[in-house]
């Protein structure tokens, strides 16, 4: 088996596992992957989970008498996500935080950037995110559509290192293994091509709206952004004994880079600048030989009209020493320069964050 190593990891779980029956959320593939979270984050890694089953879970509550039209099925997600949420938290002693996102709040840079601090105030609080598409308010043009590509979504907002989708089968393989008897496992895909996308065929059950082919895309999408995705069969309990070994029992699609060097060059040369900061001495020393965040009261200068989340220049001195998402739009960092974090509020009459540029979102140049 390949090996892999991680620490933050995003854990896609389809309706396979977590509604087997199709009608309602079980516990019955859900216990070996729950231990496996809790003894991820007893040794200080850091879990997301994309849980499907909200659909299912308000199926039974929802009567209708052919197909189910699509606000019969967002009926059966409104009712079923809570029914789902309380499933995954009989499982846990800490509390498990519910996200409900759709593809086009994480187009808008603002909701994106929100939905980015949200996630990892969750993780700070040591709680367990459950992120699912907002059913119930996207129709298809708003959506993402299948739980898979939204897993890879999630990763790349989270900034994990690692996507784990758990499906109801063993990973990728040579053929279809339900109609082809000499079809084999394949442990590893080190590039994802036409070749690779030729062999995800159609969708997988009924059930969920991904096959094979959806979860190939959520590979590509991470892979080409330093995230190592895996497949592996979440209905076996050995599959996450395996993966506490830092086995892979399934298959692994490697990183074309690391998560770092993707932000590095998506920071730095895919993200247009759209302004200027200038910051004092105190606040270089900080940034550069601390690793610290760029807070308000180091700020003593801003040029150009930047909108929350957009990409600014952080400047020492008439030289570029950094480049990140600002927090904060330009008119409201023209308020809050030179101030300390705690007068943000006061003076905004809002707090995005304590910092104007966090760490996590900057690249030393
Ligand atoms: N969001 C859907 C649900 O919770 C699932 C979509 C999918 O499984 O791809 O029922």
């Amino acid at each position: 088996m390949n090996r892999f190593s991680w620490q933050r990891a995003v854990i896609k779980v389809g309706s396979a596992l977590i509604a087997p029956d199709g009608d309602e959320c079980s516990g019955r593939y859900l216990l070996s992957l729950a231990r496996f979270i809790t003894a991820s984050r007893e040794a200080g890694k850091e879990i997301i989970v994309v849980s499907s089953g909200s659909v299912a879970a308000g199926r039974s509550k929802v009567k209708v008498r052919h197909n189910a039209s699509i606000a019969e099925k967002q009926a059966m997600a409104a009712i079923g996500q809570n029914l789902m949420m309380a499933n995954w938290q009989r499982f846990f002693d800490f509390p498990c935080a519910q996200v409900l996102l759709t593809a086009d709040d994480l187009r808008d840079r603002t909701r994106y950037v929100n939905i980015k601090n949200t996630l990892r105030e969750i993780l700070n609080h040591h709680a367990l995110p459950i992120v699912n598409e907002n059913d119930t308010v996207a129709v298809n043009e708003l959506k993402v559509g299948d739980n898979d590509n939204l897993g890879a979504y999630t990763a790349l907002v989270a900034q994990a290192d690692t996507l784990i989708i758990c499906s109801d089968i063993d990973g990728l393989f040579t053929a279809d293994p339900r109609k082809d008897s000499r079809a084999t496992l394949i442990p590893q895909v080190t590039k994802i091509d036409k070749s690779i996308y030729d062999l995800a065929g159609g969708a997988g059950t009924t059930l969920g709206t991904g096959g094979m082919r959806t979860k190939i895309e959520a590979a590509d999408k991470c892979t080409s952004s330093g995230i190592q995705t895996l497949i592996v069969n979440g209905r076996k309990g050995e599959t996450f004994d395996a993966l506490l070994e830092g086995k892979v029992p399934g298959t692994l699609f490697n990183a074309n880079s690391t998560p770092a060097s993707a932000k590095r060059l998506w920071l730095t040369h895919t993200l247009r600048t759209a302004g200027r900061i200038e910051v004092d001495a105190g606040a270089k020393d900080a940034l550069v030989l601390k690793g610290a965040s760029l807070l308000p009261s180091g700020v003593t200068h801003i040029e150009g009209n930047f909108a929350q989340g957009d990409a600014v220049e952080i400047i020492n001195d008439g030289r570029v020493i950094a480049k990140g998402l600002s927090l904060y739009n330009k008119k409201d960092l023209c308020l809050i320069k030179g101030k300390k974090s705690k007068d943000i509020a006061s003076v905004l009459g809002y707090e995005t964050a304590e910092v104007v540029v966090h760490r996590d979102d900057m690249v030393l140049l």
